[in-house]
């Protein structure tokens, strides 16, 4: 092969590639900058003095003592990862995260403790020292990398398009003409900009979701073990799923820049709960009876 084809073959090879990520991968550099209440938007890429403030405030430049409390960030509206019940495993909080959470606190001799908060608000509480650890189903993202340190990953999703049972809806091709639903600052929002549709966003998956029921708009683009938990909730809903157009997306725990205390500590746990089947069973008991489509 001639120099020129090569470098032409290995240079369409790449574009293609970029193309499939910014359509939407989790570790896609997207360009988006989503709503102006995304954790992505608060902290641009080129601005790296912006946060001396929260970063001397801050307290959790290290893991916390043996015997003391390790708190954690979540959302807690992204079953079945994290949600409120009448008896939670921590306090009213339950769900596969907050099972992680608690057992990783407990595997270090910590008292779990969980703050719920914002989405958009839970990488600035890391800067802030408000907690220790992100864990909200949150996909690792060049962006997000920005702002905080992550952990090995430990659950692989992807976006997956909610519509109801007599949509015509088969691809996100098909998106097009449609009213597309999202969830402020979720990746599914990131999705759906960088294909570049309109959409509206709302601030929680069950607003979203009943929009949708009502037939006020026409899909929502959302993390797929989520998107089972709210068609078995819900009559008349399905999935379509287009792995060509989205990417699998990793979820992983997030610590304040630069706290490889913490970060090894949680790595270490996860680990052992990855090799030793903790979190696949979690997953499975989680999600059981959560219909596939
Ligand atoms: N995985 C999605 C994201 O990181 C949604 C997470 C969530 O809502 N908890 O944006």
């Amino acid at each position: 092969m001639k120099k020129g084809t090569k470098m032409a073959a290995l240079m369409l090879a790449m574009a293609m590639m970029t193309t499939a990520l910014t359509a939407c991968g989790g570790d896609a550099k997207s360009s988006s900058t989503a709503t102006d209440t995304t954790v992505t938007d608060s902290q641009p890429q080129d601005s790296a003095p912006a946060d001396t403030e929260p970063a001397e405030a801050g307290t959790q430049e290290a893991a916390p003592e043996a015997g003391g409390t390790l708190t954690f960030g979540t959302n807690a509206e992204f079953p079945p990862f994290e949600f409120v019940t009448g008896s939670g495993v921590i306090d009213q909080y339950d769900g596969i995260d907050i099972a992680i959470a608690k057992q990783i606190a407990e595997k270090n001799d910590m008292t779990p403790a969980i703050e719920n908060m914002e989405f958009a608000s839970l990488l600035v509480a890391l800067q802030n020292g408000q907690i220790d650890a992100a864990i909200a189903g949150m996909t690792v993202t060049d962006e997000r990398k920005e702002e905080a340190d992550f952990s090995i990953p430990y659950y692989t999703a992807t976006q997956v398009m909610i519509v109801r049972e007599d949509s015509d809806i088969t691809s996100a091709a098909d998106l097009a003409d449609k009213k597309i639903c999202v969830i402020e600052g979720y990746t599914g929002e990131i999705c759906v900009k960088d294909m570049g549709y309109p959409y509206e966003a709302f601030k929680k998956g069950t607003d979203a979701i009943m929009e949708l029921v009502n037939g006020k708009c026409d899909v929502v683009v959302l993390d797929s073990a989520t998107s089972q938990k709210y068609i078995s909730d819900n009559e008349g809903l399905k999935i379509v799923e287009d792995p060509s157009a989205f990417e699998s997306e990793e979820y992983a725990i997030a610590v304040k820049k630069g706290n490889t205390e913490l970060l090894d500590m949680i790595n270490t746990a996860i680990d052992a709960m990855l090799t030793d089947g903790t979190v696949a069973e979690l997953g499975a008991q989680y999600t059981e009876g959560l219909s596939a489509e």
